[in-house]
């Protein structure tokens, strides 16, 4: 009866339509699913930061709206756990907002600097949310692989000329979703360099930054010299802190780029709940503390997960960070298929690679985002699945 808005007609087709299905019908029929699709973690927040929530909820003064941007107090507890951590200074003022998650960060920065016919480099596979938010506001995108052979960094240097002229905004996620692949200060540095000589936008997604393993912790772009002139890092604390619900992140770096954004939100929405942003005060408060036990448990999960597959023949090196293992696909098989076998003979939900973009195919997606015993099991039915 009505037409839908062209950029909804044109969107891509739903991918994980085929294993949703049959995830719903092996569920019907009470299989044990083992459900290593989602990237939700399992865990729950922790118990102060809840109670937090829970007395501040009560005061009056919470219950109105709050500044699109964040409360000064939430924004300067970003910029403390940003010196603490990364050793990077920032004006809570001027280089820090709220998100509502860093999901609306993301795709409002489109909003903020794409115009039709603007181009938006991409990596590929990824998180969704870039390449979206590019052409809901007329960009085009200009997709950059990420594969074995280089590392699971794009290469800046093979983006021809004439889409380099239309560049408006460069997207980079290390630690990455969905390679589980890290990147050292020197590729920030290219970055950072290649954004300033061709003026362009330079959005880095941190999402994953504090789940490191055996001691790894992972750098912020703004710890580059020059990244404040060019460069918007956008935080959360849904995967840090076990909070993918409460829907509360950042973005920080370059005053102009941020106050754009914030500029952009406030005309669209109204803000995070004041109850969640003191929440949020305390867990980067004492982001230390929480974060110990949360990264031990992955760390568990991690080793449980690579050194079973490893034991079942796969070859892999194991992820640095992340919750996401990136499993090569064995020989001959697709990563649909192989997806589907997993499914259909060992009950357990996976990924395909292909489902981020074409150059993750080959690959499949595991999450650490169910207890060690399930991941256990899941490895010991996978050793049973006939290759
Ligand atoms: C989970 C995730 C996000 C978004 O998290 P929010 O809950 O919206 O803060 C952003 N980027 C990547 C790569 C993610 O995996």
């Amino acid at each position: 009866m009505f037409n839908k808005a062209r950029r909804i007609q044109e969107l891509p087709p739903y991918l994980f339509a085929e294993i949703d299905r049959k995830k719903r019908a092996a569920m019907a029929k009470g299989v044990d699913l083992i459900d290593l699709g989602i990237g939700d973690p399992d865990i729950p927040t922790p118990g102060r930061i809840i109670q937090r929530l829970s007395e501040t909820a009560a005061e009056p003064a919470n219950h109105r709206y709050p500044s699109s941007s964040g409360m000064m107090e939430f924004r300067q507890a970003v910029a403390d756990w940003y010196d603490r951590r990364f050793g990077v200074t920032l004006d809570a003022a001027t280089e820090v907002t709220s998100l509502i998650g860093s999901k609306e960060g993301v795709a409002n920065m489109a909003v903020a600097y794409v115009d039709p016919g603007d181009v938006v480099l991409v990596p590929t596979p990824a998180y969704p949310v870039y390449a979206i938010g590019t052409r809901f506001n007329g960009g085009d995108v200009h997709f950059l692989p990420l594969t074995r052979d280089n590392g699971f960094l794009p290469d800046l240097a093979s983006i021809p000329a004439d889409v380099l002229e239309r560049a408006k905004m460069l997207w980079i996620n290390y630690p990455n979703n969905p390679t589980g692949a890290v990147c050292d200060l020197s590729f920030f540095e290219e970055a950072v360099e290649f954004a300033h000589r061709h003026n362009i936008v330079l959005c880095h997604d941190a999402a994953y930054t504090e789940l490191g393993f055996d001691d790894y912790w992972a750098p912020s772009i703004l710890q580059v010299d020059g990244a404040r002139e060019v460069a918007i890092e956008f935080h959360s604390l849904s995967k840090t802190f076990n909070m993918t619900g409460w829907r509360i992140g950042m973005a920080v770096g370059c005053a102009e780029l941020v106050g754009t954004l914030a500029q952009v939100k406030s005309n669209v929405d109204s803000g995070v709940f004041q109850p969640v942003q003191e929440a949020a005060i305390l867990a980067l408060e004492h982001a230390e503390e929480f974060l110990g036990p949360i990264r031990e448990v992955y760390q568990e999960r991690r080793d449980t997960v690579v050194d079973g597959l490893h034991r079942a023949g796969f070859e892999l090196p194991a992820p640095r960070a992340t919750f996401y293992v990136w499993l090569p696909v064995p020989g001959g098989w697709t990563s649909t298929d192989f997806t589907a076998r997993l499914l259909d003979e060992a009950g357990i939900v996976t990924t395909p690679g292909n489902g981020f973009g074409d150059p993750g195919e080959g690959f499949i997606r595991m999450t650490l985002c169910s207890p060690a015993e399930r991941l256990k099991e899941a490895v010991e039915r996978l050793r049973q699945v006939s290759l």
